[in-house]
């Protein structure tokens, strides 16, 4: 029956494009960390909707408050709304005590794209300087300006030129050193290029209108920035006065086991975005989290027809009282250490370049064989074995090299026993 309505889906595929060609079949429901496509397979789902289904499919509890939800209002536009409410208090809550009363909250567009659109206009319009400094490998949405600030150059060949303004600089990926350095002891000096540029009269940057960065990279092959290359590009942004934006759209909600990953950077950013996981069920929703000093905007400055879903806020503020009491954060931290330690003897497998992970955001990076097969067909065909054997993983990275893996962050301990068994199988068999 997948491959009847698969076949359907080819035929007129100039009509309705199909994202997942890795993943042939069709789902018929869902449940917790499970899948179940129109044949009856059963797939443990280790890609949660791309990140959003922090709590699972169809949490029932969160999927009661949407329901309920749903038969006393759905949409609200921008008016205060008991649902929006709850839900505004509930983010404010799980901010660090020392944030929470300076912090605003902006309510964008329903994707994260928009809202790093959102934050983008808002440094623009506090600082009234358009530069923006990005990060190599990032990934930040596929709208205009997001895709422009987009590391991986394959993916904005449109737009190349559209956006003026960017800067890259090089990210702390020490496994790809741009120097060549031994992370040992190299002092975290890839951060010194950005420094030298920003404070050289002869560097050549203007001064920016902010400064972009994910605290692990994700759709770059999940990168976790080191923290002392964090810690001082907020105490560089912070001298010279220019915002830092810290996207969150992949790690915040609690996926790398702290509500937000800047949170064990021992930072505290200009700006946060936050999207994917907020409602905890896969509702469109997005928020830009700001400091009060950057709040310029004259009413009407930013607006948006979906910034009002309701059900979202419903069910966010739900997913919120969830993670708080089943110590959903704790689940997070305990589940990562299982998978660090059973991944922890690939690190010397021949077809593993690196283990990296943190909470429940894992990439494993592959090497090329050495056999003729390039690194991607090895990392396709690691994805394809684990699916046969029931197990859904994303790629990612440079050239698609990196198997990544973004549980639902309520996943239990045996089905992350099976699931990695299935993984380690999957990549044997594909490196023989
Ligand atoms: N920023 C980051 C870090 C992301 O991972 C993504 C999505 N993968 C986005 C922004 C864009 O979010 P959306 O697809 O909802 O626009």
């Amino acid at each position: 029956r997948s491959a009847q309505l698969l076949a359907r889906q080819e035929q007129r595929e100039s009509n309705a494009r199909v994202y997942p060609r890795h993943f042939p079949f069709a789902i018929a429901e869902a449940s917790g960390s499970h899948i179940r496509d129109l044949d009856g397979n059963v797939f443990i789902d280790f890609l949660s909707g791309a990140g959003v289904l922090s709590l699972g499919h169809n949490h029932p509890e969160v999927v009661a408050a949407a329901t309920e939800q749903m038969g006393i209002l759905t949409h609200g536009l921008d008016m205060p709304t008991p649902a929006k409410d709850a839900f505004t208090d509930a983010q404010l809550s799980m901010l660090p005590a020392g944030m929470r009363d300076r912090m605003k909250i902006q309510f964008c567009g329903p994707t994260g794209a928009n809202a790093v659109e959102a934050a983008l206009k808002l440094c623009k319009t506090a600082t009234g300087r358009s530069d923006v400094v990005s990060f190599q490998g990032g990934f930040h949405g596929s709208s205009h300006a997001a895709m422009a600030l987009t590391g991986n150059v394959s993916q904005k060949r449109a737009i190349t030129g559209g956006v003026p303004g960017v800067h890259f600089f090089p990210f702390s990926s020490c496994s790809r050193c741009p120097l060549a350095l031994d992370p040992e002891t190299c002092q975290t000096n890839c951060v010194s290029f950005l420094e030298r540029a920003l404070r050289d009269p002869n560097g050549g940057l203007t001064l920016p209108a902010a400064v972009i960065m994910e605290m692990v990279q994700g759709e770059g092959g999940v990168i976790p920035a080191r923290k002392e290359f964090v810690q001082r590009v907020r105490a560089l942004t912070r001298e010279l006065g220019i915002p830092l934006i810290v996207d969150e759209v992949q790690t915040g909600c609690g996926r790398t086991g702290s509500w937000f990953a800047f949170e064990q950077y021992d930072i505290e950013p200009d700006v946060i975005i936050a999207s994917k996981a907020l409602s905890g069920m896969g509702l469109p929703v997005a928020i830009v989290l700001y400091d009060e000093k950057l709040d310029v905007w004259k009413p009407g400055a930013h607006t948006g027809t979906f910034r009002g879903n309701q059900l979202a806020f419903a069910a966010g503020a739900k997913a919120v009282e969830i993670v708080r009491r089943d110590d959903v954060l704790g689940n997070v931290r305990a589940r990562g250490e299982q998978i660090g330690a059973r991944l922890a003897g690939l690190a010397t497998h021949p077809g593993v370049l690196e283990v990296r992970g943190k909470g429940l955001m894992w990439g494993i990076e592959l090497t090329a064989p050495g056999d003729g097969r390039t690194v991607t067909e090895l990392a396709e065909d690691v994805q394809a074995r684990a699916l046969r054997s029931g197990l859904i993983v994303e790629l990612g990275g440079r050239d698609d090299c990196v198997v990544r893996m973004l549980p639902p962050l309520n996943v239990t301990a045996e089905v992350v026993d099976i699931a990695l068994s299935i993984l380690l199988h999957a990549i044997e068999g594909a490196y023989v």
